[in-house]
């Protein structure tokens, strides 16, 4: 029995590592196998980016030919500042984050970062521009200096450390025994939420991209953490052109603008106090996640 427990013991490991690669890859391409959808055109330029202004110029969308679900959405997210996009689940929010790291192409429509149309230049030279936060960062099972490397390749040691710094993570890694080579992940130091995300975070900053996409980024934690990892992404999202896509209202309240969408269409925009004022969807979504946090307490 002990002889066959143990190959078996280890391929179950094999199998997990290799389920935990193929989810790392999903996260941080998110849905690899679309990507085969979305080619360069032969001679694409790359994305020249002098000012990261961020347009979605009457976007039709559908994952399915029969079922659309962006209807023909149009906004402007000025270079340097911060929009925040949200609405009931299924509405779409994730799809503005999807087309806009151009895992897929809209059927009509352009989405133009800086003027240029995303679908003209190169993948690589898009996505170099554009930092990922997800609600649930995964690391792949290996050090966290790795990990946070990752955000470019041939990041040096130097930049890792400033990345941490930024993302408040030193202070953790200082603790660590083996500093930034401590394997963490399935088979190392599990990390809480909070850290993952400031590992994300880090990853993000040593990419340093003048774009930043947060979807959900914080809508996993709890809320003291919550607050914590909010004021590290204020602070590095300054001067960077953000898309915040979001389910606590409150977590928002401060963006330039806010967009709400509700089954793909914008149905109001605006800042917080004018959106409160007009006593419409978002109000309404506001009254709802008051009443629910006093509820609970
Ligand atoms: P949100 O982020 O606002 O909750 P999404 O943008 O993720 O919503 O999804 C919008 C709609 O598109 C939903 O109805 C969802 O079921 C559908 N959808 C999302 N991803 C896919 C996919 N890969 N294939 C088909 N439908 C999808
Ligand atoms: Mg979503």
């Amino acid at each position: 029995l002990i002889q066959l427990f143990r190959p078996l013991d280890m391929l179950g490991m094999v199998y997990r590592t290799v389920r935990q690669g193929l989810i790392d890859m999903a996260e941080m391409f998110r849905l690899i196998d679309t990507d085969a959808e979305v080619k360069d055109v032969p001679g694409a330029p790359a994305l020249l980016i002098r000012k990261p202004t961020v347009a979605f110029d009457n976007v039709v969308f559908g994952y399915e030919e029969d079922r659309t679900i962006l209807h023909g959405l149009s906004f402007e997210v000025p270079a340097g500042s911060h929009v925040a996009v949200v609405g009931p689940s299924g509405a779409g929010k994730s799809t503005i984050g999807r087309l806009l790291f151009r895992f897929y192409d809209p059927q009509e429509g352009r989405i133009l970062i800086d003027g240029q149309d995303i679908a003209k230049v190169t993948q690589h030279s898009l996505r170099e521009q554009i930092g990922i936060v997800p609600q649930d960062s995964v690391l792949f099972n290996d050090t966290i200096g790795y990990n946070i490397a990752y955000g470019r390749g041939g990041a040096g040691r130097e930049q890792v450390i400033a990345a941490a710094q930024s993302a408040a993570i030193m202070p953790l890694i200082e603790r660590l025994p083996e500093g930034l080579d401590t394997e963490v992940g399935e088979r190392g130091l599990k990390l809480s939420g909070g850290e993952k995300q400031r590992v994300a975070i880090a990853r993000t900053l040593v990419k340093d991209p003048p774009i930043l996409l947060l979807d959900e980024a914080t809508s996993a934690l709890d809320s003291r953490t919550e607050q914590e990892i909010l004021a590290t992404l204020r602070r590095v999202s300054e001067h960077r052109t953000t898309l915040a896509i979001a389910h606590r209202l409150s977590t928002i309240a401060d963006a330039n603008k806010i967009l709400v969408l509700e089954h793909g269409r914008l149905v109001e925009s605006g800042h917080h106090t004018d959106l409160l004022r007009r006593k419409g969807l978002y109000a309404e979504m506001w009254d709802r996640q008051r009443a629910e946090k006093s509820d609970s307490g």
